[in-house]
């Protein structure tokens, strides 16, 4: 590429407006500028689509951006656009453009304007924007939420299998980029091999959060009230209840609004516009706790969310690790309250009973990684980062001391004995 010589310091604060890198974007970023298939494993939050942006904003040509989901994409394109006084500088490519703007887009991308090209994976399939894109310069692909290739990530997404036979349609030779916040050694390898790359360069970040406190309570029939008791503690902070329906939410919401605190409601039955007007409030402050499906959470930025509780266990590990990380961003404290009870285990089971086997399999497999989260008797912390391949000392180790086991060994046992009443 011949990019050697960039000052990237430079390019970071002309075109972002930092002074530095976050942990290792200065390393990612190098070894995309030098045409390397790159690999990235960060936690959310960690900044990795600067990884992919600032290469893509200082190569020749276009970098094609994969990712999941359109509001996700619109996102990124208006930040790009807000950060660039270019127009056309990045582009969605989905259904919903009408031909004109289909034609806006190609003309920025031959005339080497726009340097971004965010796409859905079903797009990208199309054989007209195959065929375009097969004589356009294309500086590499970025798959975002690479995760998405495995059965084994959290959010599973068939049409992403297909990229990187799209890819060497559009050209040979092109660098890919794979980005998750997905740490398990299993997830990863699935990647690697439906990317095909073979020697990728790969930059993995800890997933440690020393400031997230983790602790899990037994789930009794006073749930509600424990959770109001917990909430009413931590008056005027800002916190996350998840629960895994939508009715749960409602009532939840309910009840902890009859107690006086200002709480709503968010899932995906609820209109678009109540939900993103809850979001808003939540953002805004005009209420202290969302409770929620796990369809809020994804892009949300709100820097001070002080807990996060989860009154249903989530269905794996990873899925925990995702939303309790909403906790805490701001690196102040970020209290992560989990209620278990093993009877939630054998709802979520059930659940999964009408799907194909081997999604039960694997469903079955992550789901006994959460109970064996719950009833550890030892760090929690050591066992999310075993969990995602990452050694931990549960004695030295930053944050330590932030987790129940390892501030009250003993609370276990009792627990366990009080959630099977
Ligand atoms: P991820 O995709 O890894 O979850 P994002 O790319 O969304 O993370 O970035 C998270 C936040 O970090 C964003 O608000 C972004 O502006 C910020 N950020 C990224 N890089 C830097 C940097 N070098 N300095 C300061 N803030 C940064
Ligand atoms: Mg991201």
């Amino acid at each position: 590429m011949g990019l050697t010589e960039i000052d990237l310091h430079k390019e970071l604060k002309r075109y972002f407006g930092f002074s530095q890198f976050k942990g290792l974007q200065e390393e990612v970023i190098t070894s995309i500028v030098k045409g390397n298939d790159t690999f990235v494993v960060m936690p959310t939050g960690g900044g990795k689509s600067l990884c992919y942006q600032l290469p893509a904003l200082i190569s020749d040509g276009t970098a094609i951006v994969v990712s999941p989901l359109i509001a996700l994409m619109k996102n990124q394109v208006d930040a790009i656009r807000s950060i660039s006084s270019e127009h056309g500088v990045a582009h969605v490519l989905n259904s919903s453009l009408n031909k004109t703007e289909v034609n806006q887009v190609k003309s920025d991308i031959q005339n080497g304007i726009c340097k971004l090209l965010y796409v859905a994976p079903e797009s990208l399939t199309k054989e007209d924007y195959v065929d375009f894109l097969k004589n356009q310069t294309i500086a590499f692909l970025a798959v975002d939420e690479a995760h998405c290739i495995s059965e084994w990530g959290h959010d599973f997404r068939p049409e992403y299998r297909n990229l990187r036979h799209i890819l060497k349609r559009i050209g040979d030779n092109i660098p890919i980029i794979g980005l998750t916040a997905t740490a398990t050694p299993k997830v990863q390898e699935d990647i690697l091999k439906n990317l095909g790359i073979t020697d990728a360069k790969t930059f993995k970040a800890s997933f440690n959060r020393p400031n997230l406190y983790y602790e899990v309570r037994p789930k009794t029939k006073n749930i509600e009230a424990d959770i109001t008791r917990f909430v009413k503690q931590n008056d005027g902070k800002s916190g996350i209840i998840y629960c895994l329906s939508r009715k749960k939410v409602e009532e939840l919401a309910q009840t902890l609004q009859v107690n006086g605190i200002k709480a709503v409601p968010y899932h995906a039955g609820l209109d678009a516009k109540t939900r993103s007007r809850h979001q808003d409030m939540f953002l805004m402050e005009d209420i202290d706790v969302v409770v929620a499906t796990i369809a809020f959470g994804m892009g949300i930025d709100k820097p001070d969310v002080r807990f996060v509780i989860h009154h249903d266990i989530p269905k794996s590990i990873e899925s925990y690790y995702q939303e309790t990380g909403r906790a805490g961003r701001d690196g102040g404290e970020g209290h992560c309250l989990a209620f278990y009870s093993y009877k939630d285990i054998e709802k979520l089971e059930k659940f999964m009973s009408g799907k194909p086997v081997a999604e039960q399999e694997i469903g079955h497999a992550l789901l006994q990684e959460v109970v064996a989260y719950a009833e550890t008797s030892v760090s929690r912390r050591k066992f999310i980062l075993h969990y995602f391949g990452e050694e931990f000392d549960s004695e030295t180790g930053e944050g330590a001391s932030m987790d129940d086991n390892v501030r009250n060994p003993k609370k276990q046992h009792e627990a366990k004995d009080d959630a099977e009443l």
